[in-house]
């Protein structure tokens, strides 16, 4: 998940978040050194290493589901499959095999309506305008 998609703050077509750092543990994904690409208007940044947390350099995601009951939001088409994948399941049972925090995990971090089963049909919809 190291590329994200965002708006472009200079001309709001898709641009691309990278993370530059090599190392793949937690605190260089968070914190690691991004840059800031638009190929539509040319628009560039860099953004350092930091003590805190922006993964989209301040800029909008651009993949957003749009339902009644509020929005989910996708970093890029890696995270939209995986969580269409399991909101798709009628088995979402999810065994959290990682070390730290449960709710480390993407689909406790899901909103309680969008794991509802009454609101797979729609919210599919959402995610397959994208
Ligand atoms: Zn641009």
């Amino acid at each position: 998940m190291a590329t994200l998609e965002v708006v472009c703050p200079r001309c709001r077509a898709t641009a691309t978040v990278e993370l530059l750092a090599s190392e793949t543990d937690w605190h260089s994904m968070i914190f690691g050194a991004r840059r800031l690409t638009c190929t539509t208007c040319g628009h560039s940044k860099h953004q350092p290493a930091r003590t805190s947390s922006n993964p989209t350099m301040g800029c909008e995601l651009r993949l957003k589901a749009l339902t009644r009951w509020g929005n989910l939001e996708f970093f890029n088409r890696e995270h939209l499959a995986y969580v269409e994948g399991y909101i798709a399941s009628p088995n979402r049972h999810v065994r959290y095999e990682g070390k730290g925090p449960r709710n480390n995990t993407i689909f406790s971090r899901l909103p309680r309506w969008a794991k509802l089963a009454g609101h797979r049909s729609e919210i599919l919809a959402a995610i397959k305008r994208l």
